[in-house]
């Protein structure tokens, strides 16, 4: 059985290099999820004719408006315009479930008294601790990013594969395990030469790179300055509207 993994955003905050901001969408055979889901993403997957009713579950590593600012315009949009009839849940951070309403409430004013005619039910999820979220074994790590965000790393099994996620993170001691044997491992990537704090830079990949045992890996959430090194990287660099195809092995 093949799991599909659509880059639908591969940006940073700040759409460096045109890029939508970070939406990974992953199509198993019975169920469909998004990690993080920034502002852009209904833009992002509309402009990939994938329809957001599809999406079961979205798991968020943080609060940044990057990774979970476009929650609010899927909502909208599934009661106003596209009718979803489905029920979806939303599994993120400690927090995510005050925190998601308040980013409504801004950014749509007076639509907190909308009620949708599916169930959405929303999770604050512990560190280190796995859920089980509709069929998805979902673990997350404490990572180094704005601690305002309640920052995790994230490891997710489905199917029989296994997909790593670092989210917004400096180096932590915890990413070879989010890593450990994964099929796919997701890193961000903000600077090519340049440390800035609280970001995965390409530098602490390459030290760490015999810690890494992840079948494959690809950098994404990459700053101007990493974008313009890309090609002069060994690793596989995302793009919006990359797809991989978790196979299984013969
Ligand atoms: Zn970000
Ligand atoms: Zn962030």
């Amino acid at each position: 059985m093949t799991v599909k993994v659509t880059f639908a955003g591969s940006g940073d905050a700040f759409g460096s290099g045109g890029r939508h901001s970070t939406c990974i969408l992953v199509e198993a055979p019975d169920i469909c999820f998004a990690i993080d889901f920034g502002t852009s993403s209904v833009i992002a997957l509309k402009a990939l004719e994938i329809p957001h009713n599809n999406i079961d579950v979205i798991l968020l590593t943080h609060l940044h408006g990057d990774h979970c600012g476009g929650v609010s315009s899927l909502l909208m949009d599934a009661m106003l315009g596209a009718k979803r009839q489905t029920p979806i849940t939303i599994a993120g951070p400690r927090g995510t479930k005050a925190h998601l309403p308040t980013v409504q409430e801004v950014l749509f004013p007076g639509s907190g008294g909308m009620k949708p005619k599916f169930a959405v039910d929303v999770i604050d999820m512990d560190v280190l601790t796995p859920h089980d979220i509709e069929g998805l074994r979902v673990t997350t790590y404490p990572a180094i990013h704005t601690e305002a965000t309640n920052p995790t790393s994230m490891r997710i099994e489905v199917d029989g594969k296994t997909i790593a996620y670092t989210g917004d993170s400096a180096w932590t001691e915890h990413i070879p395990n989010v890593a450990r044997d994964a099929d796919l491992f997701i890193s961000e990537c903000y600077f090519h030469e340049k440390r800035v704090p609280f970001h995965m830079n390409y530098p602490d990949l390459t030290e760490h790179a015999d810690e890494l045992t992840a079948k494959r890996t690809v950098l994404t959430h990459m700053g101007p300055e990493m974008l313009a090194a890309q090609e002069r990287v060994k690793e596989e660099c995302a793009f919006d509207g990359m797809v991989i195809e978790l196979e299984d092995q013969a």
